[in-house]
């Protein structure tokens, strides 16, 4: 048997110790050996009371979700077996929760019959982020413990909360004080002599928080929102029934999440959020350059969000301009963004003060010479983007990273008027920079290890999500954007509506519309974007003629207030002149016009966007199809309960995808064959009955 539990004794308190580091999850050895001494303790006559508590950090991190999938966890005993005869134990049984008490690991402190806690120690039950509900007995012992409210707030956000907080809401019964945490839970275990049951309290619920979970059950997506759904449901239970009748309601529930498609679309997510800053051929040991200081060029749109970003975590930035004005208008539109999170009481007036004096303005290269990064986002012209970097390169101190925020640009071509191409990286962010998570990391040809070590370092400085990938046209965002878009464009020549295919896409799961995508980013950027990229498309001469179109109109999108929609303020209006420019267009193009059902809107879509994405993976531009479902899901609002495209292609099998795929090339004529070929990667693994997660490099 292993030592992954300990016990000990100190007087008649025995002391039972979760040690397996580093997060204490309730694995079957874990569980087997908890339960196995919990029994000698309540066996042994000398002892009156039970303390159990975990070794380093963690009290304990719940269930080891991996377990789920080998059929592990459903081995006896199950978890809720144990904390079920933990709860009905005749000696009184403490949680002495020493660090993190999450999922599992807080419904193993509700099962004890009180909770004496470290003051930093973190209690949640963050379940529902997973497509899961607590299925340990989180949604029947925390309302008893509480009431109905705090347990909503609790199961429903997912949100873990610290020890004062749990102990204002009765979660946790005892703050520890002293500087001796085993020592005082000892003594605290020692005073207790009241055995309690779950089963004989019942929900306290007050004024109208019951009715308030009544609403929920109604307006909840089943779908959508399922996980958040279920744990209504066993809250609700929770409030109708027995403890031994609702523990029941709830593994069943549990086990229904479990096994859906957005369990393991979340779960998935989950997991490739810690696989994204592993790196392949970067070791761990690499070590980071140490950014104290930043420049920022460029006080556009995209810079002045960027400084925001470390100044929030304290870094001072300088923000360079050519002119004056360009530098005095982006100053002042950060000003306005503080000064409108102060009015949204998202951050108190001196925060907003204290972050906006970080950021200084600057019109003078001299100014750079000793900050330790540098950050450029001027226009996105080769050009420009040359200049600024050999300017910098004079300028910079040695060591000092330089990074461009280049949506599409060759970032060898950028670091190659340098001397120092192993220093230069791509970071680039997303708009509105400051709130955006994702953040692509492009690695470049000569990008050192430690520039790139940097830039990970960087990203968990200021919160984002790193993604590292290739250079590309477009990076693997982007690239992907142009076929999703061109095929919702061309169904709109084709004779479908804008507004019906971006309600295909919003009824999918996606955050918008690609067309009001297009709008919203801009119909000369995409213009452009299509120009500097026009040998991809050359065989496709209706490739974007809508916005070419809409471009020579002057109908720019949001920005002009008119676009393939008109916008009237915050209205967006359906304008039939563009469905008489897409009769022109289909017309010149030869494009029969007929009508397009929401089955083939959502497959062209979607398979193009997957095919891009198998075609990045095999370049190796993307270094594995979860990094890709990172940049979508944080990026370009792919429903997270969908897992990303790759994981929908996944899940849908992608001899389906490739079935589709072939299907569009055949009907679809000339224009199928020029751009339905299913990527070879994609083929291939779909004849081997295999995945994307399949795929190694
Ligand atoms: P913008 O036009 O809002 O800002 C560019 C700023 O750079 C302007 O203030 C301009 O005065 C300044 N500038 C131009 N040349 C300069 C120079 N030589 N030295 C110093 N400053 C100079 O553009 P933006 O939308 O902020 O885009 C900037 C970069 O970020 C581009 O490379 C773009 O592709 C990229 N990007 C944009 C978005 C987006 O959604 N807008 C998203 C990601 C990346």
């Amino acid at each position: 048997m292993s030592n992954s539990v300990e016990y000990q004794q100190s007087g008649s308190v025995a002391v039972i110790t979760l040690n397996d580091l580093p997060v204490n999850s309730l694995g079957l050895d874990l569980r087997t050996r908890l339960l196995e001494l919990f029994r000698s303790a309540v066996a042994d006559s000398s002892v009156t009371s039970i303390l159990i508590t975990g070794t380093g950090r963690m009290f304990c991190a719940g269930a080891d979700i991996s377990e789920f999938d080998n059929g592990k966890a459903l081995t006896s005993p199950l978890i809720p077996e144990v904390f079920n005869e933990i709860d009905a134990c005749p000696k009184p049984v403490v949680a002495g929760v020493n660090g993190a008490a999450l999922g599992g690991g807080l419904e193993l402190a509700l099962a004890c019959d009180y909770r004496y806690a470290h003051p930093d120690a973190k209690l949640g039950l963050p379940e529902v982020n997973l497509g899961i509900i607590p299925g340990a007995g989180g949604t029947q012992r925390l309302p008893r413990v509480t009431n109905l409210k705090v347990a909503m707030d609790v199961i429903l956000t997912g949100k873990p909360i610290k020890a004062g907080k749990a102990e204002r809401l009765g979660i946790v019964d005892r703050i520890a004080t002293g500087s001796d945490f085993l020592t005082g839970a000892i003594e605290y275990t020692r005073v207790q002599t009241v055995s309690k049951n779950s089963s004989d309290q019942i929900v306290d619920f007050k004024g109208n928080d019951r009715s308030h979970l009544e609403d929920m059950l109604k307006s909840l997506h089943p779908v959508r929102e399922q996980s958040k759904l279920a744990c209504a449901k066993a809250l609700d239970i929770a409030c109708t029934h027995n403890l031994e009748d609702g523990l029941k309601m709830e593994w069943a529930l549990f086990k229904e999440c479990h096994e859906s498609p957005q369990s393991r679309a979340l779960q998935h997510l989950f997991f490739a959020q810690r696989q994204a800053t592993k790196v392949p051929g970067l070791e761990k040991t690499t070590l980071p350059r140490a950014i104290k200081s930043v420049a920022v060029i460029g006080a556009g749109l995209m810079g002045g969000g960027i400084a925001m970003n470390f100044a929030n975590a304290g870094i001072p930035v300088k923000m360079l301009e050519v002119k004056k004005p360009a530098l005095e208008k982006g100053l002042a539109s950060i000003q306005s963004v503080y000064e409108s999170a102060v009015r949204k009481e998202k951050m108190s007036h001196s925060q907003a003060e204290m972050c906006n004096s970080l950021i200084s303005g600057t019109l003078d290269y001299q100014d750079l010479a000793d900050v330790d990064l540098v950050i450029e986002a001027v226009f996105e012209s080769m050009d420009v983007k040359r200049q600024v970097f050999s300017r910098l390169d004079e300028v910079c101190k040695p060591g000092c990273i330089l990074a461009s925020n280049t949506s599409t640009l060759d970032l060898n071509e950028i670091a190659a008027v340098t001397k120092r191409p192993q220093d230069v990286v791509g970071l680039h962010f997303f708009s509105p920079a400051h709130i955006m998570k994702l953040l692509e990391i492009v690695r470049g040809k000569e990008t050192s290890n430690e520039a790139l070590a940097t830039a990970l370092q960087v990203s968990r400085l200021i919160g984002k999500q790193p993604v590292v990938v290739g250079v590309c046209y477009g990076f693997v965002g982007n690239r992907m954007v142009a076929p999703y878009s061109r095929e919702a464009f061309r169904m709109v020549l084709e004779g479908a509506a804008p507004e019906q295919v971006d309600q295909v896409l919003t009824e999918f799961g996606m955050a918008m519309g690609v067309i009001s995508m297009g709008d919203m980013a801009g119909i000369d950027v995409g213009c452009a974007a299509a120009e500097a990229n026009a040998d991809e498309w050359k065989g496709d001469p209706s490739y974007q003629a809508l916005q070419f179109k809409l471009k020579e109109l002057g109908r720019l999108g949001q920005k002009t207030g008119h676009g393939v929609y008109i916008y009237q303020g915050r209205e967006k209006i359906n304008d039939p002149e563009t469905i008489t420019l897409s009769v022109e267009l289909a017309e010149k193009h030869n494009i029969e016009r007929r009508e397009i059902g929401q089955d083939e809107i959502r497959k062209r879509c979607m398979y193009a966007l997957i095919n891009e994405g198998a075609r990045v993976l095999e370049e190796g531009i993307a270094n594995r199809s979860s990094d890709i479902d990172l940049i979508y899901t944080n990026g370009y609002g792919f429903p997270s309960w969908r897992g990303g495209p790759m994981q929908y292609a996944d899940e849908i099998g992608l001899a389906r995808v490739v079935a589709g795929l072939n299907h569009y090339r055949e009907s679809l004529g000339e224009y199928g064959e020029l751009w339905f070929k299913p990527a070879p990667l994609l083929e291939r693994l779909a004849k081997e009955g295999k995945s994307f997660k399949d795929f190694q490099p």
